[in-house]
């Protein structure tokens, strides 16, 4: 497909527009992996960035499995191996800072939720729903409107347009980063609860203290070549100075949509459990993917739990008495709504790894008959808990050794993890 086909005018390419929810995908992905483009151009819309996040998000490939085949690789074609100072190695640094961060915060209830650090740079209450124009994609601002409509395309956003989009909701239109957080969850494919709310928190100044804030000129810059039409803002909100973005972030001056009409998108529905509406559509994908489960096909087995954030393949050497038996435990998701493509994603990619799928509350789940039950641990609110009740806990897998003490500045969890380790290649 020609990448500015009228299907995509916003010039994504083609690798970012669809996600097969298999581990073959990802390992096709992770071929086409070069660390040093990626280093020189991942911070253009069209650059060459990986689109491994969903698999990474849904444990269907680790980040030291990654690294570890991208290594192998590397030697292949006589490049140098990935080290610390690697950008890629950097951003997957990220992900598991912010995991670090969740998994302290955990412990105090779920403090990722709510203003981790220092507070918003203007005082005021902030409104907590995304306004319509927003979610439908007809601000009148193109960058905006361009990012919410790839989304609703793909179940994917390049990390630029994400920054964007969560700038232009908190320190312009005055919306608290936590509604759009939520919001913007839900339609991703990788949506992962640590890097997106804190991710959200640190574009809002409540993680760093420091707000990001972005004009149009930042928007051109990294607008794909090809495509500059679909995201230059000139003559909005956007089309403004540094200082100006500054001022406003720290006024209670919001702005609306831009003067005129503009036409919307519709926004696709989230299915989370809580409603007729959305248990209907939820469990249309589930008779589409599911085969029906008999307690009994358990009975003395080793029983193996695999949730949604748990997917990776069978092990070659597991034994003849191990059953894997995917979990979607639907009270979690009640606060959780997915959108039907990821639900799509997540229940093909558990339908794939295991022997049968289960869905219900795993409070009425009766496992006496088995010989014993494992899991890998998770944070997700309601599963954490409910998983703890009946299986054993195996740790989540991880790339960087794991700190003893909450560290909350990204470049000083960088540091000490450095000072603990000699060389990169001794953690794979
Ligand atoms: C407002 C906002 C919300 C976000 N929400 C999510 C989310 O729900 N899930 C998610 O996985 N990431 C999220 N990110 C981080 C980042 O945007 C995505 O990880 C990245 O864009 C995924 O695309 P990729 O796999 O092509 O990334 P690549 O650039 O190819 O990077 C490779 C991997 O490194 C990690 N990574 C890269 N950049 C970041 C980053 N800034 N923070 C954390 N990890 C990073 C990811 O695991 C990614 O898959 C968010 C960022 C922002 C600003």
């Amino acid at each position: 497909m020609n990448a500015t086909t009228p299907t995509n005018p916003w010039g994504i390419p083609d690798h970012l527009r669809q996600f097969e929810p298999s581990q073959a995908a990802a390992l096709a992905r992770l071929r086409r992996v070069q660390p040093a483009a990626y280093a020189r151009t991942r911070n253009a819309l069209d650059g060459a960035v990986t689109g491994l996040s969903p698999y990474f998000t849904h444990g269907m490939l680790s980040l030291a499995d990654a690294a570890r085949s991208i290594n192998v690789q590397s030697t292949a074609l006589g490049r140098a191996p990935l080290g610390f100072d690697d950008k890629l190695v950097f951003e997957f640094g990220w992900r598991e800072f912010f995991h670090h961060v969740w998994q302290h915060a955990a412990n105090q209830g779920d403090a990722i939720l709510r203003d981790m650090h220092s507070s918003p740079p203007w005082p005021g209450k902030y409104a907590d729903t995304v306004p319509d124009d927003i979610r439908q994609g007809r601000t009148g601002v193109p960058a905006i409107d361009s990012t919410v409509r790839t989304l609703y395309a793909t179940g994917y956003l390049h990390n630029h347009t994400r920054m964007w989009l969560a700038s232009y909701m908190v320190h312009v239109r005055k919306v608290h980063w936590r509604a759009g957080a939520d919001w913007l969850y839900g339609h991703l494919l990788d949506g992962d609860l640590p890097s997106n709310h804190l991710s959200w928190q640190w574009v809002a100044g409540t993680l760093s203290g420091k707000p990001y804030l972005f004009n149009a000129d930042n928007v051109l810059k990294f607008a794909p070549a090809t495509a500059r039409k679909a995201w230059a803002s000139p003559h909005t909100v956007l089309d403004t100075s540094y200082e100006d973005l500054e001022d406003r972030a720290q006024s209670k001056a919001g702005a609306g949509p831009e003067r005129g009409a503009h036409a919307g998108v519709e926004e696709p529905a989230l299915a989370g459990t809580n409603d007729a509406a959305s248990h209907e559509s939820f469990v249309l994908l589930r008779q589409a993917i599911q085969a029906p489960f008999a307690i009994e096909t358990i009975a003395n087995k080793h029983l193996e739990l695999v949730h949604p954030w748990a997917l990776s393949p069978r092990r070659a050497e597991s034994h003849d008495n191990l059953f894997r038996l995917g979990i979607i435990h639907l009270p979690a998701h009640a606060h959780w709504p997915w959108s039907a493509r990821r639900w799509q994603f997540v229940l093909q990619a558990m339908a794939d790894v295991t022997d049968a799928v289960w869905i219900g509350d795993l409070g009425s789940l009766d496992l006496s008959g088995c010989a014993r039950a494992t899991t890998q641990a998770t944070q997700f609110p309601g599963y954490r808990e409910a998983l703890g009740r009946v299986a054993t806990l195996s740790p989540a897998p991880r790339l960087l050794p794991k700190l003893p003490t909450p560290c909350r500045s990204f470049s000083k969890f960088y540091q000490q993890v450095q000072r603990d380790v000699d060389a990169f290649a001794d953690l794979l």
